[in-house]
């Protein structure tokens, strides 16, 4: 691509994603196209000679971006509700530009050592000693991977030459409101299904600390060697929180690594009175927060942090001779940290962000996300044909119609089809129930008005067409 025409279609697209960034909220947020639409309206095969920008530019606006649903739109409440901030996409575009790759310090010093700086930034953001060292993955899914293969090092020393086989079996444990990263990790570390337990919560949704300690004692008798400990702040289906600080008390008692999956909550810390509820994770071994969930950067970006990161180092570091040099004694090998050889330079995002909002921007930002959350729930609970079915210490609520699970899921999927709003769903003890989830920077108290109407009134006309 020459140099003019590269400026020309950057400064077409850079106006293109500032007309959509303001008018994302007039679109649908979930357009309800049927599988296979775009599949259908694209070539199969990849054209034989090369095409104008502007062909492929009209096809994007015209055949992609109608399909898709649209995270950034202020009324998207499903999942967790994410931003891509301003100053994130600045980062993420430059990041794309340099493309640089951040394997060791001599592949892109700056790069290197630009990770250390915003993480350590973010650390104190969040109130994490500075004994946690973080490192940037891809996902939370690929962190707690990364947290629990140090802690099988620890457990099983002997594995890492030997392997797993012939050795006593281990466990992980977790409240069975864990995400499911952490039992894929399970299933990929060779601990097998049954080398996951997981501990039944509380009427919070918390995990039963008691249950936790009885399952540990158990296994122990049994022969079954207590891998780690995963206890989340801020879970998938209800943001619940797990007595944390309890929790480091068994893992201290019995030796036993203690992950803390913070992917989603973890960026609430940077308010006071959040970062209360997280008391004892700083006793952590190692702790996960994805700035890509609530702390407005672009996906992906998930920091791990590990008071023992020389075990990562054991479980992952092999250095071909291609990647020695002078160095590498004293800097960081990014590498050394997980799978992954290759590394987008993510931190410049996560950099841009907390330099753009500092910290009163960010702390601002999640305490009114967090007091429209509750405000909503308030509204839930005045009215007698819903209710709220968990704690909201967080910026998701969880509700559902008394009439039962096919209004609840109706009622959602008939808000879903209009396109104004974008709601999920969840098993929460058998019942289905719909989340809200705030997390977005244009999210206004009135958006959360306007779905809480929408809701009210599909469930009227549910019930009435029943
Ligand atoms: C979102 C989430 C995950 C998974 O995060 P990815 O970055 O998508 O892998 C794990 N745990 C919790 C608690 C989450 O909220």
């Amino acid at each position: 691509m020459p140099e003019d025409e590269f400026r020309r279609y950057a400064r077409e697209t850079a106006d293109w994603m500032s007309d959509y960034l303001a008018t994302v909220g007039d679109l649908p947020v979930f357009s309800s196209p049927s599988p296979g639409f775009l599949t259908s309206a694209l070539p199969r095969e990849a054209p034989d000679h090369g095409e104008s920008m502007d062909e492929v530019l009209r096809d994007f606006r015209e055949l992609v971006v109608p399909g898709l649903t649209h995270w950034n739109h202020p009324s998207f409440f499903g999942y967790f509700s994410i931003t891509a901030s301003g100053p994130g996409i600045l980062g993420e575009m430059l990041a794309a530009a340099l493309n640089v790759n951040a394997m060791v310090w001599r592949s892109s010093p700056a790069a290197t050592e630009l990770e250390d700086v915003t993480t350590n930034w973010l650390r104190q953001l969040v109130g994490l000693p500075e004994v946690f060292e973080g490192v940037i993955n891809d996902t939370a899914s690929s962190s707690s991977l990364y947290a629990l293969a140090a802690a099988r090092e620890v457990a099983y020393p002997e594995a890492h030459s030997a392997g797993m086989f012939g050795m006593p079996r281990g466990r992980i444990y977790a409240s069975e409101e864990a995400h499911s990263s952490i039992e894929k990790a399970v299933l990929t570390l060779g601990f097998g299904r049954e080398g996951f337990r997981t501990i039944p919560t509380d009427e919070a949704f918390s995990m039963d600390v008691e249950a936790l300690r009885a399952a540990i004692a158990e296994d122990v008798v049994a022969g079954i060697q207590p891998v780690g400990i995963v206890a989340t702040l801020g879970t998938t289906s209800a943001a619940a929180v797990d007595p944390v600080d309890q929790i480091a008390d068994l893992a201290e008692e019995y030796g036993v690594w203690l992950h803390v999956d913070a992917a989603y909550g973890g960026s609430a810390a940077v308010v006071p009175e959040v970062r209360a509820l997280f008391q004892g994770w700083d006793r952590a071994d190692s702790v996960v927060i994805n700035p890509h969930k609530w702390l407005f950067t672009p996906i992906d970006c998930s920091v791990l942090y590990c008071q023992r990161p020389e075990m990562l180092v054991r479980a992952f570091s092999i250095v071909p001779e291609y990647l020695t040099s002078a160095e590498q004694a004293e800097t960081r090998s990014l590498m050394d940290y997980g799978i992954s050889l290759g590394r987008r330079f993510r931190a410049l995002k996560l950099w841009f962000v907390l330099r753009a909002f500092g910290r009163d921007g960010i702390r601002a930002r999640i305490r009114y996300h967090v007091e429209i959350a509750r405000h909503f729930a308030e509204l839930v609970e005045a009215e007698e044909e819903w209710e709220v079915t968990a704690p909201v210490h967080l910026s998701l609520v969880t509700i559902r119609h008394v009439a039962g699970d096919k209004v609840t899921k109706r009622a959602m999927d008939r808000v879903n089809g209009s396109g104004e709003a974008f709601l999920t769903h969840t098993d929460l003890r058998g019942q289905t129930v719909i989340r809200l989830a705030i997390g977005n920077l244009k999210t206004t108290r009135d958006d959360v008005l306007h779905v809480w109407d929408l809701l009210r009134e599909a469930a009227a006309l549910e019930i009435s067409e029943d």
